[in-house]
């Protein structure tokens, strides 16, 4: 099992309190310096306070003083619910105090670059990310102004991530952010370069966020295609048809097989901390599709835990 070798200094697998081993692949690494830049800027401040009011559970913010320790209130958290470790999208302004963290906490953070393909360094981006021991890259079609994952443009940055081994993490559908593009919001986007590319895995983040059936046609089409649990999916309710966890689990595990699925919370900021609720609600969805003989214990396995790992090629090493 991949829990016992995992964290290398602990003889048993962590178990977290929902009762099953957790590696979290999708959450946000926001340094003290983001933070307080977003502050300084006002009104930025205000319409994104505004828009967390009306479309998460996020009542608010904190925001960081001279004692604020970002890595160390992540791993108390971790700690706190019993989870091994937990991936994190890092942007640039994140960057520095990121590897001080992963250096500080070994095994309990794994980084994925926000990159921007339009950049002309954006490919040396994703091989210092690579030096620096990150295991892959997050893409924002759904909000980056004029990306189209299919560009040549792009080619250069899938090129880097397959000479480095690393993944590709691709937010497509609805977006918090305010500056989204959904023409350019489609996973069907991803299957050319999957068709190009069918040694490099690709990431769907939130189960496509309101496209989830373009991520299910895709796994007929390609086998380098995954999905990632993340979030609250708030998107069920914008379907024309009524969807709940239980039922995505189902139709994402029997569209693609339990391998293709990686849990996550996109937990982001503080006070919520990381999202137990997201975790027991996901736990739970997959226990009922257990009674009823749809999912096993090792898919449970795979999902919360071991499929993220074997991905990013941390099975049976440390981090
Ligand atoms: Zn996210």
């Amino acid at each position: 099992m991949i829990g016992l070798y995992f964290r290398g200094r602990v003889g048993l697998p962590m178990i977290s309190r929902a009762g099953v081993p957790v590696v979290d692949a999708h959450s946000h690494y926001f340094g003290s310096q983001t933070l307080r830049s977003w502050a300084e800027r006002g009104r930025t401040m205000e319409s994104f306070a505004k828009r967390l009011n009306t479309r998460t559970d996020m009542k608010g913010f904190e925001l960081p003083d001279e004692n604020w320790d970002t890595a160390q209130r992540w791993v108390d958290e971790l700690d706190r619910y019993g989870v091994e470790a937990m991936g994190v999208m890092v942007g640039d302004d994140a960057y520095e105090e990121f590897k001080e963290a992963s250096k500080r906490f070994p095994g309990r953070f794994m980084g994925f670059r926000n990159i921007d393909p339009a950049q002309p360094d954006a490919p040396a981006k994703v091989r210092e990310a690579a030096r620096d021991g990150l295991r892959g890259v997050k893409l924002y079609p759904s909000s980056w102004r004029g990306m189209k994952v299919y560009d040549e443009a792009v080619y250069p940055v899938y090129d880097e991530c397959l000479r480095n081994g690393m993944v590709v993490f691709l937010h497509f559908g609805i977006t918090i952010g305010s500056q989204a593009d959904l023409r350019n919001g489609n996973p069907i986007d991803i299957q050319v370069p999957s068709r190009d590319y069918p040694d490099l895995k690709f990431i769907i983040a939130h189960f496509g966020a309101g496209f989830f059936r373009e991520v299910l046609l895709m796994q007929y089409q390609a086998d380098n295609v995954y999905m990632d649990s993340s979030g609250s999916n708030s998107w069920m309710k914008y379907m024309p048809y009524d969807l709940d966890l239980k039922q995505i689990f189902r139709k994402a595990v029997q569209a693609g097989g339990s391998h293709k699925v990686l849990f996550g919370t996109d937990s982001t900021f503080f006070p919520r901390g990381w999202r137990f609720n997201i975790l027991e609600a996901q736990v739970q969805a997959c226990r009922e599709l257990k009674a009823e003989g749809v999912l096993k214990d090792e898919d449970l396995q795979r999902i919360f835990h071991d499929n993220v790992l074997e991905l990013t090629g941390m099975s049976g090493s440390t981090l």
